[in-house]
């Protein structure tokens, strides 16, 4: 069993204990303490990191677990340590004491949310980045409602309210009936009950700060339905809290800064801009119609005639799909007309729907039977590709067939 001193003082940064068995990894090792600074992962809080030093090795803690044995894994420098022998703990501090301020915000503001709307928190983690909590919440959540509950929360934390910690063999009944959230049934004693007075009383294994007022602030950064009755709600508090809204800042004006139009608010610049992309788009449009135009005028020009029908046998630079909607466009648009098109590797054959006596499905199949490859379609549209031949000799082919078929 592993003594817990961060129960004792969550603020001990530094302590000395004994290596109580050892476990070796690749590149890394595994201890077991006699007693411990670092918090193992749990209730929503991350395990601590930090190193674990000895005479001639070093552990740089990267992950802590265990309920009675704590076990301190990370990588190893130096010798592998031997039991019995006595350690330096020393734990990243900074780490720590966000996750501390970071936990206790989530106290305030779980209590708040069930003062106001009588909802219970289901869910709780805390990341580098952000919190999420998971609010239990039927009705309809809006912005109005959260920031009531940040307001009310950061109150808490300007009042520089007391946390306190007590310890019982037995919760008295009067206190059960106060707890925020009900007692778990998996919960032995000793049981931890965390509170500030006035606000919240609630069951909690993970470490806090002394008074509110070491969070800073608490800031909602956004919220949205998870479930039909469930909420998350992302906030961020103390000094990551800083940090996550410069980097959102940071994000803000170099979005703003990369517009034509360097004034805010944003929203309305992305608005002129969507709008921008609207309009060349249908420029685009209209001026490829136009190409078409021209294009299909000099295609026509020198068709060839088979058989009463007129012939077109392009080779094409454009990409299939490009492609493949200039030649349904031209067919359409040019009765009595047979477009052959081969591109860097594939082809399209195409007619207009009045040509009679010749499916382009049959006379695809009938070029893949000599060229290989693949492809298919239908009477009057058929695509293929991954010939065994140049596009100059799969035309040659194409306009064959045609030739056999169509000529008197
Ligand atoms: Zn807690």
């Amino acid at each position: 069993m592993t003594e817990k001193l961060f129960y004792r003082n969550p603020y001990l940064w530094e302590a000395g204990g004994t290596v109580l068995a050892v476990e070796k990894g690749n590149k890394s090792a595994k201890l077991l303490l006699d007693r411990t600074i670092f918090y193992p992962e749990g209730g929503g809080q991350p395990s601590d990191r930090g190193i674990i030093a000895g005479e001639g090795f070093r552990v740089l803690v990267e992950k802590v677990y265990g309920k009675d044995d704590v076990w301190h894994e990370g990588k190893l420098e130096g010798r592998l340590p031997e039991p019995g022998e006595p350690v330096r703990m020393v734990l990243d501090a900074e780490w720590r004491y966000e996750n501390m301020k970071n936990h206790t915000g989530q106290h305030i503001l779980s209590a708040v949310f069930k003062e106001l709307y009588d909802a219970n928190t289901t869910g709780f983690r805390i990341f580098e980045g952000c919190n999420k909590i998971e609010i239990d919440y039927p009705g309809e959540l809006d912005w109005d409602m959260v920031l009531e509950v940040e307001r009310r929360a950061n109150d808490v934390i300007r009042r520089n309210l007391p946390v306190q910690v007590e310890v019982y063999e037995e919760l008295p009944e009067e206190l059960r009936k106060n707890l925020r959230k009900a007692l778990s049934e998996r919960v032995k004693p000793p049981i931890r009950i965390v509170s500030i007075p006035g606000v919240d009383v609630t069951p909690c294994g993970g470490t806090h700060v002394r008074s509110t007022c070491e969070i800073g602030f608490i800031k909602v950064v956004r919220f949205y339905r998870k479930s039909r009755k469930l909420w998350r709600v992302e906030f961020v508090a103390g000094n990551r809290a800083l940090k996550y809204l410069k980097e959102l800042l940071d994000d803000y004006w170099r979005s703003l800064d990369g517009m034509p139009n360097k004034n805010r608010p944003l929203f309305e610049r992305v608005g002129e801009l969507r709008g921008d992309v609207k309009r060349l788009e249908a420029e685009k449009d209209s001026l490829r119609r136009e190409l078409w135009e021209w294009k299909a005028r000099a295609l026509l020009d020198n068709a060839m005639e088979i058989g009463g029908i007129r012939v077109i046998a392009h080779l094409e630079k454009a990409p299939l799909k490009d492609a493949q909607a200039f030649v349904v466009h031209l067919v359409d648009k040019n009765p009595n007309t047979v477009a052959l098109i081969a591109g860097e590797n594939y082809v399209i054959f195409a007619k207009n729907k009045g040509v009679e006596g010749i499916s382009m499905n049959d006379l695809l199949r009938e070029v893949l039977s000599k060229t290989g490859g693949g492809g298919g379609g239908s009477e009057v549209l058929a695509r293929g590709g991954g010939f065994r031949a140049s596009p100059e000799e799969v035309l040659e082919l194409a306009l064959e067939e045609l030739r056999g078929r169509l000529s008197p």
